[in-house]
């Protein structure tokens, strides 16, 4: 899979890239991440990017004309890019869209800065969709745009240290994860559950499910709504 930023702080992915299951995945080119740096779009001796709001008020906003530029060289070497504008007005993140992101294989990534970006990209047909992190501001996409590149790369074939992790990860099968235990068996006072430590796994199976749909209705009772459970499921669920 390959995802392309386009960011004005390329350096800000240093560290994050090399670290953990993310710096594995890129070192065995599971996953490839490029970094673009918009300035080098500008045709300006200052490498302009930015201009006060038509309007007036507060801040500054980011030129439409570099972007473009970029989005079009970009596009010329990949045609088949699924481009994605960062903004907190755009369609909620999920492991629903990473996995369409990670089916896709190519997504490029625009991430803003200042009091947002100049609406003629939006409204010119510049990006294909606006993609939100979550209901709250931050000051760039950069932080967006990694939170979403590490779940897509969990998601992919041969990425992860253990494959079973991810089919049991939450919102995965469309319900939370259930609860996890190791040692000490015993701490101030709280035991783990027996279950756990009989070495009988159809009982283990049996018990983590239950716990993972009773969680599930418990914390996040939206994620079953709609949901078409198996009888299994609707007994453990009743049990
Ligand atoms: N004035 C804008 C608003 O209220 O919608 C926020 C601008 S924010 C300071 C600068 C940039 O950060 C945005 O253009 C966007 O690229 C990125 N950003 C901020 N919050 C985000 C979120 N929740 N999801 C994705 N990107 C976000």
């Amino acid at each position: 899979m390959r995802f392309t930023i386009v960011t004005l702080f390329p350096e800000f992915f240093d560290s994050p890239l090399e670290a953990g299951l993310l710096g594995k995945a890129i070192m065995r080119d599971l996953l490839s991440v490029v970094r673009v740096q918009l300035r080098d779009f500008t045709c300006d001796r200052h490498r302009t990017v930015d201009d006060t709001p038509f309007g007036g008020g507060p801040g500054m906003v980011m030129m439409v004309e570099p972007l473009v530029t970029a989005l079009e060289s970009l596009r010329e070497e990949r045609p088949d890019t699924h481009t994605v504008l960062l903004t907190p007005r755009g369609r909620r993140f999920s492991q629903a869209v990473a996995l369409e992101w990670v089916e896709s294989g190519d997504i490029t990534l625009i991430c803003g800065r200042y009091e947002g970006i100049d609406e003629r990209l939006v409204q010119g047909g510049f990006v294909d969709e606006e993609v939100s992190l979550g209901d709250f501001v931050l000051n760039g996409g950069e932080v967006a745009a990694l939170a979403m590149i590490e779940a897509c790369s969990r998601l992919l074939p041969g990425a992860m240290g253990n494959e079973e992790s991810v089919p049991n990860d939450s919102f995965y099968q469309g319900i939370l994860d259930h609860p996890h235990y190791t040692r000490p068996r015993e701490f101030r006072g709280m035991e783990a559950p027996p279950v756990l430590l009989g070495g009988n796994h159809a009982e283990i199976d049996r018990w983590r499910r239950q716990q993972a749909l009773k969680l599930t209705r418990q914390l996040r009772p939206d994620l079953l709504e709609g949901m078409e459970l198996s009888p299994a499921d609707r007994k453990l669920l009743e049990s």
